[in-house]
């Protein structure tokens, strides 16, 4: 999979894309992340990305003409590679939701340009003419769409095959089926005398089985009961 991030502000990626298992996972090939500055599609002396609203009010908009010469380029770079198609997505609390559905449809994408805002946001002409899908991390509003854009990248990521040791991690976790996991215990036995469950320790596989399935049950109607009426 091949990520384009474009922003005003690179550097915010390098902890997060440079460490652990997403570093480990750009080395195996699995994923390459490609971050391009926004100020580099400019073409002023102050590489100018943003201006004061038509209208009046608060705040800066990012302007159009670098972001579309961005994706532009991006574009006819893949081209060459006769590669087309490529989905546009904005970052924005406006967006669809970002769900583990949404990472899983997203996981399918070869390739995909990420748009993080700022300030008020991107000129609308952006998300009409240029972007395909608009993504929301959540009913709350960040300064920029870099954490964003790193939400949905790792979410994304770790749904390839190879990003995680044991891909049977991926098939009972939360949010896979509409449900929470169950709870996770390891050593010690007893800690502060609060004991494992004993079924953990029983060795009878079918069921510990049936123990989880009833535990993420419960603990999806106790904490998550709208996920509940939702789950099959
Ligand atoms: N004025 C915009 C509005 O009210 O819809 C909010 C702009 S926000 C301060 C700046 C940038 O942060 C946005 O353009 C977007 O890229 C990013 N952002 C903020 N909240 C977000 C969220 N919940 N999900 C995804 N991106 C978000």
């Amino acid at each position: 999979m091949q990520i384009f991030i474009l922003t005003i502000s690179p550097e915010t990626f390098q902890g997060p894309f440079n460490c652990g298992l997403f570093q480990k996972a750009v080395d195996k090939g699995i994923v390459k992340v490609d971050i391009r500055n926004i100020r580099d599609y400019t073409h002023d002396k102050h590489h100018t990305t943003d201006d004061s609203p038509y209208g009046g009010g608060a705040g800066m908009v990012m302007k159009p003409e670098p972001i579309f010469e961005a994706v532009e380029t991006i574009k006819a770079e893949l081209a060459q590679q006769e590669i087309t198609g490529v989905p546009v997505i904005l970052m924005t609390p406006q967006g669809q939701l970002f769900t583990q559905a949404v990472a899983q449809k997203m996981n399918q994408y070869e390739n995909m340009i990420i748009i993080c805002g700022q300030y008020e946001g991107v000129d609308e002409r952006v998300r009409e003419h240029l972007v395909t899908e608009e993504i929301s991390i959540g009913d709350y509003v960040l300064s920029g769409g870099e954490l964003a854009a790193m939400v949905v990248v790792n979410a994304v990521v770790r749904l390839l095959p190879g990003f995680l040791g044991s891909p049977q991690s991926l098939l009972s976790e939360s949010h896979t089926d509409g449900l929470l996991e169950y709870p996770q215990y390891t050593r010690p036995q007893e800690f502060r005398n609060w004991a494992v469950p004993d079924i953990l320790l029983s060795g009878n596989h079918a069921e510990i089985a049936k123990w989880r399935e009833n535990q993420a049950i419960i603990r999806t109607k106790q904490r998550r009961p709208d996920m509940i009426e939702r789950a099959n």
